[in-house]
């Protein structure tokens, strides 16, 4: 059960990560969450780039309205993406939440100077996993107030 209306649009998130396991994992927790969710999903940081600037493929992209960002990926892994979107004036202002299996504390420490909006370390039970998504779901969609995207 959550507190978003039956007839809210559809939160738009992008979920950016290399493993196909997880990808699986996490379309399941938002079904389970019962969140309506249009999940869409790139395998690195430079295709979140293209999608975020709606480059290439990504001409119609829609601008998310959170970005879950794994952090260990090939050609640009989550470090430097964020350190890319911060850097950049018209994407800096997008909510960011690391999900990642990274209980390194350095990992932690970084992430959040690079001004990551929350740091969520993955459950690796399946239950937890869902109960997480749910909350994160809840949290962002009816407790934060987010900024208004123009498409
Ligand atoms: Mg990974």
């Amino acid at each position: 059960m959550n507190g978003l209306p039956i007839d809210a649009k559809p939160i738009e998130i992008l979920l950016v990560e290399d493993n196909e396991n997880d990808v699986i994992l996490t379309q399941e927790g938002f079904k389970l969450a019962k969140l309506k969710v249009n999940l869409h999903h790139v395998t690195n940081g430079q295709e979140c780039l293209a999608f975020l600037r709606k480059q290439g493929r990504y001409v119609d992209a829609p601008t998310p309205d959170l970005i879950l960002l794994d952090l260990n990926m090939p050609v640009m892994d989550g470090r430097e993406l964020l350190e890319q979107i911060g850097a950049d004036e018209t994407l800096n202002h997008l909510p960011i939440v690391v999900l990642t299996a990274s209980v390194e504390e350095r990992d932690i420490l970084k992430m959040y100077k690079l001004r990551c909006s929350s740091y969520i370390v993955k459950p690796v039970d399946f239950a937890q996993f869902v109960r997480v998504i749910q909350e994160m779901g809840n949290y962002w969609f009816t407790v934060v107030v987010l900024p208004q995207q123009t498409n």
